[in-house]
């Protein structure tokens, strides 16, 4: 009899031993990841990603990018429900600015615990008809600016990555500084001026190699495009003697080659670098193909 009921008090304090260790346990494993719990950082598209990857490189982050759109830029994208879960659980989110992503006021007012870093901040825009122009990562002095402010604003916000973010940008500095020369070589070789454009992101180019656009036609998703535009677009290359048009081949092939059939124009296929690999390299890799292309059909044919 005595026995049983050592036997059970035994089981019990076996059983409370057990779960009181499991508590411990799960207090000991719970408690260090919260007070070393890392940043989540959040970019809302792909060239701002890519700087953004470039400037964390070491730093024990996470960084996530949104929901890739459909069409290359941000232009009329739509937060989707995993889009607003992602930001609720970040801790800082970096935007382009300028007027790329229409959802940033939601953002603002939604999410306030997010520190939001505007990374065109202070940069000159190109304007046209009092529009601003949004696509400041096209060119190559912008994109530097958009690259400093980043890393400035994550140090403030994270100063314990603080060094490492302003060693990374700096080197990634020196690779675009030396982007920027070649632009600077190509324009002072270049004798054609006039410029049309199919998509307002290569307006950022053209300042870079200090082209003057004379017409730009927006051709950044798939539609129809009228006989009277394609007019247009000929009697801007005649007026203005434009020799070269810059366009997105994905939505602007069939245009170029109706234009280059009507006139003397050349049409060179640029990459406005809105999507492509996440790898720290694919922004310099795709603006150096870019300068490639126009230095093989603008300078030296
Ligand atoms: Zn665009």
């Amino acid at each position: 009899m005595k026995n049983r009921y050592v036997t059970l008090g035994a089981i019990l304090l076996a059983t409370f031993c057990f779960f009181v260790s499991c508590t411990v346990a799960y207090v000991m494993w719970e408690t260090p990841q919260k007070v070393t719990k890392n940043k989540t950082i959040v970019t809302s598209f792909y060239p701002v990603y890519i700087a953004t990857m470039n400037i964390v490189d070491g730093a024990d982050v996470n960084l996530k990018n949104l929901s890739e759109p459909k069409t290359g830029c941000l232009h009329d994208f739509q937060l989707t429900t995993q889009d607003m879960k992602l930001i609720s659980s970040s801790d800082i989110f970096v935007a382009n600015g300028a007027g790329m992503e229409s959802f940033l006021g939601t953002v603002v007012k939604e999410y306030k615990n997010v520190k939001i870093i505007d990374s065109s901040k202070g940069i000159e825009l190109i304007k046209e008809d009092g529009e601003k122009n949004a696509h400041t990562w096209m060119g190559t002095y912008t994109y530097r600016q958009q690259v400093k402010n980043i890393a400035k604003q994550l140090a403030k916000t994270d100063p314990d990555n603080a060094n490492v973010y302003l060693k990374n940008a700096k080197k990634y500095d020196e690779k675009l500084k030396k982007i920027q020369k070649r632009e600077k070589e190509l324009l002072a070789k270049n004798s054609a001026k006039n410029i049309i454009v199919f998509h307002e992101a290569f307006e950022y180019t053209a300042k870079g190699l200090n082209l003057d656009v004379k017409y730009a036609l927006d051709l950044d998703e798939e539609r129809q495009v009228s006989a009277g535009e394609i007019a247009d677009v000929l009697t801007h290359i005649k007026e203005n003697n434009v020799k070269y048009i810059f366009a997105e081949k994905k939505y602007a092939k069939s245009v170029g080659d109706a234009v280059e059939r009507e006139s003397n124009v050349k049409v060179i296929y640029l990459n406005p670098l809105n999507r492509g690999k996440y790898e720290k390299d694919a922004y310099i890799k795709g603006i150096t193909q870019n300068l490639d292309k126009i230095e093989k059909i603008m300078i030296n044919n």
